[in-house]
Order: C-alpha cells, then sequence, then structure tokens
C-alpha cells in the first residue's frame, strides 16, 4: 500500500459541523412539533443579483458559438476582472494595486491553503485563536504544525482573542514568519481600525513576517475607521498578501471566484540568501497546479464591478447586517454578553457564567428552539462561546430572536 501524508494522521476529525446537524437533528426527531431554526449557518442565503445571472447567461452564449468560444483562459484570470478589481477595489481608494499584482481564484479557501506552497516548510505559523479552522488545518498538512498538546499545536503560535483585548491580538512574544489575520473577523465578527492593524504591519516590516489578510468580509464594513484593504497602510505591499472573496458578499458560494493580490514589492529569500518576489513563485505555482476560474463565474464577479452590481452588494450586505444587529440586541437584551455584529455578519456571544460551549450550544437548541456554533470549533478560546450569523432570512432571524425573550 502506499505511504500517504503521515499529517493527515495528525489532523482531529473535524467533527464541528457534523456534530451540530447530529444534535439538531436528534433535537427533531425527539421534538418533531417543535420548530428549529437555524442560526449556525455559514453559508448565505440569498441568490444572485440578475446583474449577475445575465453576465452569466451571457457568458454561457459566448461559450456555445465558436467564434465566442472560450477555452482555457490565463492561470491568473482575465484581464478584464483583474483590471476592474484593481480600478474599484483599490485605486479608486488610492491604493497602488495593479493589475499584476492579482490572480483570480475558484474561492479564499483554496489559495489560503495553496499559499503554504511558496513559503518555507520551516516557517512558523501565528494564527488568531479563535480562528476560521483553515490556517491551522493547512499549516498540519504542511507539516508545520509540531504535536499537538492540550488542544494546541507546539510548532504553532497562538495570537488569543478574549474580551479583555476586545478579541484584537496582542503582538506575538516570539517572532513568526508567517502571521495569519482576518478582519472584520470570523468567528468573533470584530473589525480592526486603521491604528491597531497599523502595529501588525510595522511588526511585519521589522521582522521579516510575511502576513496573510484574509479579507472575506471586507463588503461589510460601513464604518470610515475600519480597514477593509491591509494595503490601505503605508508600507503593506512588501509584507502582505492579502486574500479575497465574493462568497460572502454577493452570494459566490456555489459560483467559486475569489482573488489573491500579492504585490509584486513583496519579496522574500531562498535558503541560500538569493532575494525572490512571492508574486513570481506563486505565479509558478498557479501555472503549475491551477488552470484558472471558470469563464463563466469570472464574466459573473465582472459584473460585481458595474454600478448595479455595487448597489446590489450594498443591499445585500446591509441585510445580513441588518440581521446580526437584532442577533446582537436580543441576545444583549436576555444577560448574553455579545461581540462583533457591526462591520460583520457575526455575532459571537457568550454567558456571564462560564459554561462551556457545547452546553451552551444544547441550551439554546432546547430553551429556545435554535441552532449555533459552538465557540471551541474555532480553537480553544472559543470555549464558552457560540458563534451566530447574519446570514438566515430577515423573518427567521425575528422569529429566532423572538424566543430569546
Ligand atoms: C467563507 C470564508 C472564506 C472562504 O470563502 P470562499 O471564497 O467561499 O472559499 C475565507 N475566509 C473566511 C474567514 C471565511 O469565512
Amino acid at each position: 500500500m502506499i505511504a500517504v501524508n503521515d499529517n493527515f494522521g495528525c489532523l482531529p476529525m473535524s467533527y464541528l459541523f457534523s456534530e451540530v446537524g447530529r444534535r439538531v437533528a436528534g433535537f427533531k426527531s425527539e421534538n418533531p412539533e417543535r420548530e428549529i431554526i437555524r442560526m449556525d449557518i455559514g453559508d448565505v442565503t440569498q441568490p444572485l443579483f440578475p446583474v449577475v445571472a445575465e453576465a452569466m447567461h451571457k457568458a454561457i452564449n459566448d461559450l456555445t458559438c465558436s467564434d465566442s468560444f472560450h477555452g482555457y483562459g490565463p492561470e491568473q484570470g482575465y484581464l478584464f476582472l483583474r483590471e476592474a478589481i484593481a480600478l474599484h477595489d483599490y485605486k479608486s481608494r488610492g491604493i497602488q494595486i495593479e493589475t499584476d499584482d492579482i490572480f483570480i481564484s475558484d474561492g479564499a479557501k483554496s489559495d489560503l491553503g495553496n499559499l503554504g506552497d511558496i513559503y518555507s516548510k520551516n516557517c512558523k505559523v501565528a494564527v488568531m485563536n479563535p480562528a476560521y479552522p483553515v490556517y491551522v488545518d493547512d499549516t498540519i498538512i504542511d507539516g508545520r504544525g509540531g504535536e499537538l498538546k492540550n488542544g494546541k499545536w507546539s510548532e504553532i503560535i497562538y495570537l488569543e482573542c478574549d474580551p479583555s483585548n476586545g478579541f484584537l491580538p496582542a503582538l506575538p512574544q516570539e517572532k513568526p514568519d508567517v502571521i495569519f489575520l482576518c478582519f472584520p473577523n470570523n468567528p468573533t465578527g470584530v473589525a480592526i481600525e486603521k491604528k491597531e492593524l497599523s502595529k501588525w504591519v510595522d511588526y511585519a516590516r521589522n521582522n521579516n513576517s510575511l502576513i496573510i489578510y484574509d479579507s472575506a468580509y471586507e463588503a461589510f464594513v460601513r464604518d470610515e475607521r475600519i480597514v477593509k484593504s491591509i494595503y490601505e497602510i503605508e508600507g503593506a505591499d512588501q509584507i502582505a498578501i492579502e486574500v479575497r472573496s465574493f462568497s460572502k458578499t454577493a452570494g459566490f458560494t456555489g459560483v467559486r471566484c475569489g482573488y489573491t493580490v500579492v504585490p509584486r514589492n513583496l519579496k522574500g529569500t531562498y535558503s541560500n540568501g538569493e532575494a525572490v518576489s512571492l508574486n513570481s513563485l506563486w505565479n509558478r505555482r498557479q501555472t503549475t497546479k491551477f488552470n484558472g476560474a471558470s469563464y463563466i463565474s469570472q464574466c459573473g464577479a465582472a459584473a460585481l464591478y458595474t454600478e448595479e452590481g455595487k448597489r446590489d452588494i450594498k443591499k445585500i450586505t446591509d441585510y445580513y447586517l441588518g440581521n446580526a444587529h437584532i442577533i446582537k440586541r436580543a441576545l444583549t437584551n436576555s444577560g448574553f454578553k455579545a461581540y462583533g455584529g457591526e462591520n460583520s455578519p457575526y455575532v459571537w456571544a457568550s454567558l456571564a457564567d462560564n459554561i462551556d460551549s457545547w452546553e451552551l450550544f444544547d441550551k439554546m437548541l432546547k430553551r429556545f428552539g435554535f441552532s449555533s456554533t459552538p465557540g471551541s470549533g474555532f480553537g480553544s478560546a472559543g470555549n464558552g462561546f457560540i458563534r451566530l450569523t447574519g446570514f438566515n432570512s430577515r423573518e427567521n432571524t425575528e422569529r429566532a430572536m423572538s424566543k430569546l425573550k
């Protein structure tokens, strides 16, 4: 039999979402008369915008005629989309990111994992605790995790986020090579101000660290002081990769399209000391292992940069933000400590008396008839918390929250 990647043997079973599903189903079968509302959904519920659907229909028509047929596209993505991104997401906001810095992907999750191909196996990785599980799991699969001891990996540096620091981690004591940051954050729903993120950019510049900045939720930012792109900070193009997605912004979770910015100013070194541009390494990696996102999804994504597309994004994110406000207010009024939910679709909550995440999950399910995501699934610092999302419909959100009264 084939020898396999031992690192998979180290990965704990991912049971979070299946366990949530199992408990919900169990409760349903014991209480068939009770209505259960899913407040744990990490997927969006509202459909694609008409302007996107129209662009995708047109793209399909292109593919059905021999003179407008598109086969393999550029691995980096079509120029029409990269130009729209450079213009609307960066240059028009005063940020010097060029078309050549942008790589279109089939979504943020794959790139967040694949980026591990271009930094050394010896790199020490730092993650926020709690965090979106992809950063830790990919670090383990790539062999950078070390051993699991008391719920933490020996080679990973944990950036602790809790109410005492407002879920904004302190700079690490031990020097990481790669730092995963995510703002507005999943799961805590906390966003970051420019002054605070500047500390991280300075730290990375002074310590030769690379920041991988997950900004999947930038479209939910409303407050002027909150950062949308890490490149708003001077010098960040020398130390940061930014990963973005149309999934939560525009209902692309099933369509699949996102992008990653690897600025040409970003340099690394081979072990012999020779300098190299990370942009050229990522380009080499993508041209070898990726054949591009589909023409149809890229045409759909480009439609998001029309006036109609921009209006639709504002409208849909306003809708989910409205749900998050309803959730946060209801939880706060019922004696919970609730965080996030502003500039973010996520609300992170705990009860004053420190009960464990699964206990809290069960309690909410049984007493109030809605599900949540136990915070412990996002890392040890998530214990005692649950995550509720603004992604359900307004009607379901209101109904679930009215039960808290
Ligand atoms: C949903 C999510 C992603 C992944 O998005 P896709 O583009 O659908 O792969 C990435 N990062 C965070 C923090 C997310 O919540």
